[in-house]
């Protein structure tokens, strides 16, 4: 049987958390956007202290799927994250939380490694997790990635230069956290050799040495971080060290994608649905009232836009819950991963371009978030995968091919 329903828990927690975003997010939603390096710390510690006591976890820490069942575990994030992206994308982003960090270690670390790294985030001061993969000359193709891990002993010894990693300071600086970094041990071997590393929070050798400006998602740092000669454990290596000819260990990596593709989309069909809910209201006030059901003929060209919009909006959330849906019961995901990722990115580009076109020049002013949601949205479409690339993929998955053979 096909069931749509979210069940009573996961309601539950969406409508909880959407008068968390409503009252927390929303009011602070343009400072942090004019003051794009500033740090919302009560925000923080608020948000902290509340996913200690929430039964669905946000960057995934695998605790939650004990509690909620392991049945709704991404489910239950996506839902989460609609929500919050809904208050505010850049501030979401920027919540202490594993992140995308805590997503590779849950993909492809051990259970001693989870436990060892993940533990942290229930305890304590706010925490981050980051991950690093793009470098200034690579970021699509990350099986190219220049960056260096090379045993010395019981250590392995990084050296490289990552670039635009999400919560990168707040992990490295200004929080007990770790960042997870691709590196390569053995360039030979190419995608064979890549590896992901936990390097922890001020760890001799890792720097950030810069902070992005950018034109959304602003609450959110964004940095730079160079390793030189940066020791970190033998056993901060997720997975097997071993480089096998084949890409197998490549796919232990890349299975990080699996996870945290779904959750962009779901944070764009949070930015996408506050846009849309935005707009309602607004045309509702102008005495423009959408009418479902009505006659198609008898439609203005405004009704016409809006439910397009919703209808592309509600296509997206549908491939994004089945790609967790699949997740959560243990399926193979990464064609429905990157399916929801493509969709969902492109749809809240249009959405939110739309929804400015059809208020006018008010839709255009900083008086209100719409112009902010227009520039929160693109980001959907970069990271985690450019909209082109999640193509490309979807494309070698129904056709069979390999990367080697559509590229
Ligand atoms: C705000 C922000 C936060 C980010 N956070 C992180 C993070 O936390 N961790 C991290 O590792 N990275 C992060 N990134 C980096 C992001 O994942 C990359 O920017 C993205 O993967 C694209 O890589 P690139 O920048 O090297 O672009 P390129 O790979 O140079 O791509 C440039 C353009 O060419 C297209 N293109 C490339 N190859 C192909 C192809 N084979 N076929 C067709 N088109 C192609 C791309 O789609 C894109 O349109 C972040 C980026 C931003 C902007």
């Amino acid at each position: 049987m096909i069931d749509f329903e979210l069940s009573a828990d996961i309601a539950r927690s969406r409508d909880m958390i959407h008068m968390l975003a409503e009252s927390a997010m929303r009011p602070i939603s343009r400072e942090y956007d004019e003051h794009e390096h500033d740090k919302p710390m009560e925000f923080f510690d608020m948000m902290w202290n509340a996913s200690k006591m929430s039964p669905v976890s946000i960057g995934g820490d695998g605790k939650a799927a004990k509690k909620d069942g392991p049945a709704t575990r991404s489910l239950g994030a996506a839902v989460t994250i609609e929500e919050l992206s809904w208050g505010d994308a850049g501030l979401y982003l920027s919540i202490p939380n594993p992140g995308l960090g805590g997503a590779a270690v849950m993909a492809a670390g051990t259970p001693e490694q989870k436990e060892r790294f993940l533990a942290r985030f229930k305890e304590g001061a706010p925490k981050w997790g980051a991950m690093a993969i793009t470098e200034p000359s690579c970021g699509s193709d990350s099986a190219a990635i220049t960056t260096t891990a090379v045993r010395d002993g019981d250590q392995w010894v990084l050296n490289g230069t990552k670039i635009f990693c999400t919560s990168g300071y707040m992990a490295v600086e200004k929080s007990e956290g770790f960042v997870v970094v691709w590196a390569t041990v053995d360039k030979s071997a190419g995608r064979g050799g890549i590896k992901a590393f936990v390097v922890d929070h001020h760890t001799s050798g890792m720097t950030v040495t810069g902070l992005e400006k950018k034109m959304g998602i602003r609450a959110s740092d964004t940095a730079t971080i160079v390793f030189e000669d940066c020791r970190i454990p033998l056993n901060n290596l997720l997975g097997t060290a071993e480089v096998k000819k084949t890409t197998e260990g490549f796919k232990g990596v890349m299975a990080t994608f699996d996870s945290t593709r779904p959750i962009v989309a779901a944070s764009a069909l949070g930015i996408g649905r506050a846009a849309l809910d935005y707009t309602r209201e607004a045309l509702a006030k102008e005495g423009v009232a959408i009418r479902y059901g009505a006659p198609a003929h008898t439609l203005t060209t405004i009704e016409r836009d809006f439910m397009d919009m919703e209808a592309n909006l509600q296509a997206a959330r549908l491939l994004t819950w089945r790609a967790c849906w699949m997740m959560d019961q243990g399926m193979q995901n990464n064609l429905e991963a990157s399916m929801c990722k493509a969709k969902a990115g492109l749809a809240v580009t249009q959405v939110t371009q739309k929804a400015v076109e059809l208020l006018g020049p008010i839709g255009y002013s900083r008086k209100i978030l719409l112009e902010k949601w227009m520039r929160d949205a693109k980001i959907n479409d970069i990271f985690e995968g450019t909209q082109q690339i999640n193509l490309l993929i979807i494309a070698r998955r129904i056709l069979g091919y390999s990367s080697k053979e559509l590229s």
